[in-house]
C-alpha cells in the first residue's frame, strides 16, 4: 500500500516498484513516455543507497543532459538527506567519462588539464590539417571531415580501425582519405593538450582496453550502474556501458524506442534490442499507466506515433479523466505565430498559470528568434534553455578564449582566436610567421610565440605587440593566484582592451555584446574555480538563464527530451520545418519516422494542454514561403483536436478548404492515409500530388531571392486551398523556380503554365504569384 514503506516507494504501481526493487542482474524497462521511468530510476536509485547496497561513489548513473543529472540528484537528496551525499558519478555519459579522463589522461598522452574544444575550435583545426595536407579546403571542406571524424567516433572507432572502405569518404582518398586526416587531427589534438567531444568517450575505451587494470578499478567501483534514456545511446557510449558494468551485471537501463530522436548523432536504438542479447536472463519490464498528459493529448501522441512502422510497439493508458484537446492554430506567418502564442500565454497568466509551467518547442534553432522579439516587445520573461546559444556567441567565445589561454599556455587556438583581436597589428603575415615558427620548432603556436617574440622574424612593430601581448598574457597567469576567477575574467578583458573595443564599436549589437560579457562574469562566480568553469561551459548543453523570476522557457524539441510542463506550444508544423526540409529531401522513411518520433516527444511533453501552430506563410534563412501544413498535424487523430484559423474566412473556411477532394486536403486532413497519400507513398503520380510535391520542394530551398514579404491581400497562401481569385487564362505569373511564365489552362487551384525558360508545367496556384 502506498501509505507504507519507504518514501521513495510510496505511490509507484506495482510494474514500477518492480523495477526499482529488482537491483541484481540485468533490467530493461521500456516503456512509452510519461510513465514514470525517470520517477523509477530515481527511486531505484534512493533505494540502493538506503539499503546500502552500495555507497554513492558506487553507483554510475548516466541521466541525458546534465539538467537532468541534477535534477536526480536533488530529488534523492530531498528523499534521502546525507545519505545521498556525493554521487560523483551521476552525470551525462560526456560529463563522467570527462571526468575519468582528468585521472587517467597521461594514458593517452594528455595532461590533466586538457582543454575540451568546442566545435568551433575543431573546425579551425581540421581546416588546418585539411590545408596542410596540400588539399583544396574550398573542394573538401573541414565541416563534412568533422562530421565523418564524429561519426567514426561515435561507433567507437580510432583512425586505425576505420574500414579502409570509408576512407575514400572524403577526398576521394587523396593522401590516405578521411582516416589519415583522422589521424593526424588526433595527433594535433593530443599535441595542443585538446579533446573534441567524442575523444571524451574514445580515449576511455582505448585506455579500458589498453589498461585493464583501469577498467578492473572501475567495475570494482561501480556496484550498479543505471542510464536513463537508453534508446539514444550510441555505439561508443554502448561500448563504454559495456565494458564497466562487468561480471556482477547489474545494469539497469530505461527507454522509449518511440522517442529516439539522436540518430544523427549516432543513436542506435538496435542497443535496445542488443540489450537482451548481451545481458542474457535481462528482465524486461513495461510501464504502461500515463500519469503526465490528460487523456485527449495522449491519445494525439499514440495516434500520430502509430504512423511509424518498426516499432517495439506499447499501448499507454491514463486514469485522468477530463482535459482539452489538443488545440491547433493556423495563423498568417511567423510574426502572427509568436503573437499569438504571446496573447495566449499572456491569457493564461491572469487565469492563474504560472510561466515557469509554460514551454515552446521548437524544431529549429531560427525559429526562436521571432518569440525572442515578440516577447521582449511585449514584456515576456522568457529564458531560452538547452541551446548553446549563449556560450557560441563570438564576444563569449573570445572571452572565454583569453581565459583559456590564462589557464593552460599550450592552446594554441585560443591564442590564435585572440592575439589580433582587438587589432594588435599582428595580421595575417605575422601569423604566417608564427605558424612557421610554431612548425619548425614542433610547439604549439603559444609557445612558438615567445621565441618569435625574442627573435627578429617580425617587423619591429609586430615584435613589440607580440611581446606587449605576451607579457599581458603572463601577468594574468600571475594575477590568478590572487584574484578569483570572476575578478580575474574582469581584469583581463578590461586590460586586454578587449571591452574597450565594443564600447568603441558603434553598431547596434555592441551593446548586447557588452551586456553579454557582464554576465559571462557574473555566470563565473557560479563556478568553484576557473577550471569547473570551463568544465561546465564545455559541457553544458542546456544552460539555464537567472532563475529569479517566472519564465517561459524557449528551448528545441531536442532539448526537451525528459522535461514535463502544463502548457506546451508547438509552433512551426509546416512541411519544410517540421519535417525538417533535410527529412523531406532525404526521401525515405527513416528520416521521417525519426521526425515523427521528435513530434511524440513534443505533445507528451505537455501535462495540461498541447498547442500546435502552423503559418501559411514562413520566412525561411530571410526569403518567403508558402507553407503547408505539417503531415503530423493530421496524424493526431481529429477527435483529439480542436482547429482554428486566425486566417481570414476563420475556420470554417479553413475546414472548407479541407473537406474538398484534393490530395492535399488528405494530407492536412487528418485521415493522413486518403487516396493522396497513398499515391504518394507508392510513388504513383496523381497529378495535384505530384505539382504539390513539386512546388513544395521548390518552396523550401530554392526559392528566388524575394526578401520583403508580399503584402498579405497580393499573396496566395499554400492554406487557400478553397477558390482564389486572379489565376485566368493569360495571367502573367512568377514562379520561384521557373520564373516568369503564362498561365494557359486553370482547373481549380490547379494551374498549367507556359514557361518561357522551363516549358510547360503544373503546378498549384500557391506557388505562383500575380505579376501585373
Ligand atoms: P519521459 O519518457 O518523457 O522521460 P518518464 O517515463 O521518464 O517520461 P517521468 O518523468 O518519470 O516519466 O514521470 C512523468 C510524470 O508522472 C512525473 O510528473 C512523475 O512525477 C509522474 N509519476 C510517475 N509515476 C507516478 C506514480 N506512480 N504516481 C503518480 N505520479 C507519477
Ligand atoms: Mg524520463
Amino acid at each position: 500500500d502506498s501509505l507504507q514503506g519507504p518514501p521513495w516507494l510510496a505511490g509507484l504501481n506495482p510494474a514500477q516498484r518492480d523495477a526499482v526493487t529488482t537491483t541484481e542482474g540485468p533490467v530493461l524497462i521500456l516503456a512509452g513516455a510519461g510513465t514514470g521511468k525517470t520517477k523509477a530510476l530515481t527511486a531505484r536509485l534512493a533505494h540502493i543507497l538506503f539499503n546500502r547496497l552500495a555507497w554513492p561513489s558506487q553507483v554510475l548513473a548516466v541521466t541525458f543532459t546534465n539538467k537532468a543529472a541534477r535534477e536526480m540528484r536533488h530529488r534523492t537528496e530531498l528523499l534521502l538527506g546525507s545519505m545521498a551525499e556525493g554521487l560523483p558519478w551521476l552525470g551525462t555519459f560526456h560529463a563522467l567519462s570527462a571526468k575519468m579522463l582528468r585521472r587517467h589522461a597521461g594514458l593517452v598522452g594528455l595532461n590533466p588539464q586538457f582543454t575540451i574544444l568546442d566545435t568551433d575550435d575543431q573546425l579551425r583545426l581540421l581546416k588546418q590539417v585539411v590545408t596542410e595536407a596540400g588539399l583544396d579546403e574550398k573542394r573538401w571542406p573541414a565541416k563534412q571531415l568533422a562530421s565523418l571524424i564524429d561519426r567514426w567516433k561515435n561507433r567507437g572507432l580510432l583512425p586505425e580501425q576505420v574500414p579502409p572502405g570509408e576512407s575514400f569518404a572524403f577526398a576521394d582518398g587523396a593522401k590516405g582519405g578521411g582516416a589519415a586526416l583522422y589521424a593526424r587531427y588526433q595527433e594535433q589534438l593530443v599535441q595542443l593538450n585538446a579533446a573534441d567531444f567524442g575523444d571524451l568517450l574514445l580515449h576511455m575505451l582505448t585506455i579500458f582496453a589498453r589498461h585493464p587494470d583501469v577498467l578492473a578499478d572501475y567495475r570494482e567501483r561501480f556496484r550498479y550502474v543505471m542510464v536513463d534514456e537508453y534508446q539514444d545511446t550510441n555505439q561508443a557510449q554502448y561500448q563504454w556501458l559495456k565494458a564497466l558494468v562487468g561480471d556482477r551485471r547489474n545494469i539497469a537501463c530505461v527507454g522509449d524506442d518511440d522517442q529516439s530522436i539522436y540518430s544523427w548523432r549516432g543513436a542506435e536504438v538496435a542497443n535496445i534490442l542488443r540489450f537482451e542479447a548481451d545481458f542474457p536472463g535481462a528482465k524486461l519490464i513495461r510501464l504502461e499507466e500515463n500519469y503526465r498528459s490528460t487523456p485527449h493529448i495522449l491519445a494525439a501522441a499514440n495516434h500520430l506515433i502509430a504512423h511509424n512502422n518498426g516499432r517495439l510497439g506499447k499501448s499507454l493508458f491514463t486514469q485522468h479523466s477530463t482535459g482539452e484537446k489538443v488545440a491547433v492554430t493556423g495563423v498568417w506567418d511567423g510574426p502572427e505565430e509568436a503573437r499569438s502564442v504571446g496573447d495566449e500565454a499572456e491569457r493564461l497568466g491572469r487565469e492563474g498559470v504560472s510561466l515557469n509551467d509554460m514551454a515552446i518547442l521548437v524544431r529549429a534553432q531560427f525559429q526562436t528568434r521571432l518569440f525572442e522579439d515578440r516577447f521582449i516587445a511585449i514584456g515576456l520573461p522568457y529564458r531560452i534553455v538547452g541551446g548553446f546559444r549563449f556560450y557560441e556567441r563570438a564576444e563569449i567565445r573570445d572571452a572565454l578564449a583569453y581565459l583559456r589561454l590564462v589557464q593552460s599556455p599550450d592552446d594554441a587556438l585560443a591564442f590564435e582566436r585572440i592575439v589580433n583581436v582587438p587589432k594588435r597589428g599582428l595580421g595575417d603575415k605575422a601569423m604566417g610567421t608564427l605558424h612557421a615558427a610554431a612548425r619548425r620548432l614542433n610547439l604549439p603556436l603559444s609557445r612558438a610565440a615567445a621565441h618569435v617574440a625574442e627573435g627578429d622574424d617580425l617587423t619591429p612593430a609586430a615584435r613589440r605587440a607580440l611581446r606587449g601581448f605576451l607579457t599581458d598574457v603572463a601577468r594574468w597567469r600571475d594575477a590568478a593566484d590572487t584574484l578569483n576567477h570572476a575578478e580575474l575574467a574582469e581584469l583581463v578583458l578590461e586590460e586586454s582592451g578587449y571591452v574597450a573595443m565594443w564600447q568603441a564599436d558603434k553598431s547596434t549589437e555592441a551593446d548586447g555584446r557588452l551586456d553579454n560579457l557582464k554576465e559571462l562574469v557574473r555566470a563565473m562566480g557560479d563556478y568553484p574555480s576557473l577550471t569547473a568553469f570551463l568544465e561546465h561551459v564545455s559541457l553544458v548543453m542546456d544552460n539555464e538563464a537567472a532563475a529569479d523570476g517566472e519564465k517561459i522557457t524557449i528551448m528545441t524539441l531536442h532539448a526537451a527530451k525528459g522535461l514535463e510542463f502544463d502548457h506546451v506550444f508547438l509552433p512551426g508544423w509546416e512541411e519544410g520545418v517540421f519535417p525538417s526540409q533535410r527529412a523531406l529531401d532525404e526521401g525515405g522513411t527513416a528520416a521521417l519516422e525519426e521526425e515523427r518520433r521528435l513530434a511524440y516527444v513534443g505533445i507528451t511533453r505537455a501535462r495540461v494542454r498541447a498547442h500546435v501552430l502552423h503559418a501559411a506563410n514562413r520566412q525561411v534563412y530571410g526569403q518567403w514561403t508558402a507553407a503547408l501544413p505539417s503531415r503530423f498535424v493530421a496524424e493526431l487523430g481529429e477527435a483529439h483536436v480542436d482547429e482554428r484559423s486566425t486566417l481570414s474566412g476563420g475556420p470554417s473556411l479553413w475546414r472548407a478548404a479541407l473537406a474538398g477532394g484534393d490530395p492535399f486536403a488528405d494530407m492536412q486532413r487528418g485521415t493522413g492515409r486518403g487516396p493522396g497519400w497513398d499515391r504518394a507513398r507508392s510513388g504513383q503520380t496523381g497529378s495535384g500530388w505530384q505539382a504539390a510535391k513539386q512546388g513544395f520542394s521548390q518552396s523550401g530551398r530554392d526559392f528566388g531571392p524575394r526578401s520583403a514579404a508580399p503584402p498579405r491581400e497580393a499573396r496566395v497562401s499554400a492554406i487557400s486551398l478553397a477558390p482564389m481569385p486572379g489565376f485566368k487564362r493569360g495571367a502573367r505569373v512568377f514562379h520561384a523556380k521557373f520564373g516568369e511564365g503564362t498561365v494557359v489552362h486553370v482547373d481549380g487551384n490547379k494551374l498549367e503554365i507556359d514557361f518561357p525558360a522551363a516549358g510547360r508545367k503544373r503546378v498549384l496556384d500557391s506557388f505562383v504569384s500575380l505579376k501585373n
